[in-house]
């Protein structure tokens, strides 16, 4: 696409008129977005063909990209999927989407997420669920389950989404496309609405890890305003697409591949690594053995956290409001009816872990163990250059059929929540299909901002692979 644009064999226009024409045709059905931006498109693919016409152009511009609704675009509301903001037009624009912005991207809307991120179904979004494009009778995983839809049923070439404990890779898995979760600190938080502020990263949803590379050479980088955001220097991503993986060391996690896990999702991810073997790659056992303990320790840090974060929304400064008799009235009731039930069980729960005679007991002790993990990862990084595992232990879920139980659903993340607590970076590639046509994803996890060995990886399995060529019949 993009060399098509640059050879102008294609216009933007073009390009973006028939992204919103299958928008048209399959949006019923899938329910990626929360807003469809047809008019700032089109000003868009205009202002793109006028700057690659000059000459001036970077390899995003003119390519139509959806953003995942809580990071904020300025004067187009920005919802988190949530009730309590569903009129909140931001004054003001992300990092990410001003860099995308000044290269010249096409925005074509705004994806659905599970409210405020927390979710791995998009079923906890305060407006509607998005179908999964291979069976919509199924869920398309979460958080970023818009972003994952949308790009896999051609409803977008690419899109951002956002990463607490696994909400870019999972979705990615389960719609069958490639999702990087870069380390924590690569890319800047500025303008993306918090949910878990020491886990929460932004990175991109792809039809194939080139484009991956593209968009993290774009979105990566030191931003003063965020604090966390990191001085390292940021590679061409791009340029180790194409090098040889020989004598690669590839971990691969005992604690990781384990009774219950579903069958041919074992299978497949085990016939992947064999194929990494074949191209050169070197597999070698590691131990992660504090695995165990990440989820919990993940929803005491992330509830923790949210908790904090949400206190804001408070009916004064943000969306919608309920009038009551007095301050607190008011607060209560724009709270009670602005939040979904799983955002309300995350806020109780946070607060009960932080309050007084607790904090030590469950948020204290998570820390202490999420360092246990962070060094789980350094010491498997001494043996292993990456570390393959599955990306979730399921295919996607049939709708409704986690939605009674929260466990079940966290357990969904058991393989991507680690990552998250540790900082690193991962990526989720497709791996092959279920015998119902479901997609399955290959995590693979890098050391701390070395993203580019990982997307080198996952080329050199992209390209000896048809997988990410599959199509869902829509
Ligand atoms: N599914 C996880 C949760 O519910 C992760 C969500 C995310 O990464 N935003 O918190």
């Amino acid at each position: 696409m993009i060399g098509l644009l640059a050879r102008r064999e294609i216009t933007s226009q073009e390009v973006t008129h028939s992204v919103l024409k299958r928008i048209d045709a399959v949006e019923d059905r899938i329910k990626a977005y929360v807003t469809v931006t047809r008019d700032e498109a089109a000003v868009m693919a205009a202002e793109a063909d006028r700057k690659i016409s000059s000459g001036q152009f970077s390899p995003l511009t003119g390519i139509p990209v959806a953003i995942k609704d809580n990071m904020c675009t300025r004067g187009i509301v920005t919802t988190c999927s949530s009730k309590i903001l569903r009129n909140f037009v931001p004054p003001y624009e992300s990092a990410v989407t001003s860099r995308l912005k000044e290269s010249g991207y096409v925005l074509t809307g705004k994806t659905n997420l599970d409210e405020f991120a927390m979710g791995s179904s998009t079923e906890n979004s305060g407006f509607h669920t998005t179908r999964n494009p291979w069976d919509t009778g199924r869920i398309p995983g979460g958080s970023s389950g818009g972003s994952a839809a949308a790009v896999a049923a051609d409803e977008c070439i690419a899109a951002l989404g956002s990463d607490t404990g696994g909400s870019i890779r999972q979705p990615a898995s389960l719609c069958g496309v490639v999702g990087l979760k870069p380390t924590y600190g690569r890319v800047s938080r500025y303008g993306l609405v918090a949910f878990a502020s020491s886990l929460d990263q932004i990175g991109p949803i792809t039809k194939n890890v080139r484009d991956s590379a593209i968009l993290l050479n774009l979105i990566a980088g030191r931003d003063p305003r965020d604090s966390t955001s990191a001085p390292h220097p940021v590679p061409d991503f791009t340029a180790v697409l194409g090098r040889e993986i020989k004598g690669l060391r590839v971990g691969i996690p005992k604690e990781y591949f384990i009774e219950g896990m579903d069958r041919e999702v074992d299978a497949a991810v085990r016939a992947a690594i064999r194929q990494l073997e074949t191209l050169g790659a070197i597999p070698v056992e590691v131990s992660l053995p504090h695995t165990g303990h990440a989820v919990a320790t993940y929803y005491v840090l992330a509830t923790s956290e949210a908790s904090s974060n949400l206190a804001r929304y408070d009916g004064v400064k943000y969306g919608i409001r309920t009038e009551g008799k007095d301050l607190l009235e008011m607060y209560v009731k724009s709270r009670s009816e602005g939040f979904g039930p799983e955002v309300k069980r995350r806020i109780m729960l946070g607060t009960y872990t932080l309050s007084s005679g607790y904090y030590d007991a469950y948020y204290k002790k998570a820390q202490q163990v999420r360092t246990l993990i962070m060094r789980d990862f350094e010491e498997a990084f001494k043996k292993a250059d990456v570390i393959a595992t599955p990306t979730s232990p399921t295919p996607a879920f049939r709708l409704g059929e986690k939605t009674e139980d929260p466990l079940q659903m966290y357990l969904a993340d058991i393989f991507t929540i680690s990552v998250n607590l540790a900082g690193v970076p991962g990526i989720s590639i497709p791996c092959g299909f279920t015998s119902e046509n479901l997609p399955i994803g290959l995590q693979l996890i890098g050391r701390h901002f070395d993203e580019e060995t990982i997307l080198r990886v996952s080329y050199a399995y992209e390209q000896s692979q048809e997988w990410s060529k599959r199509r869902p019949s829509l």
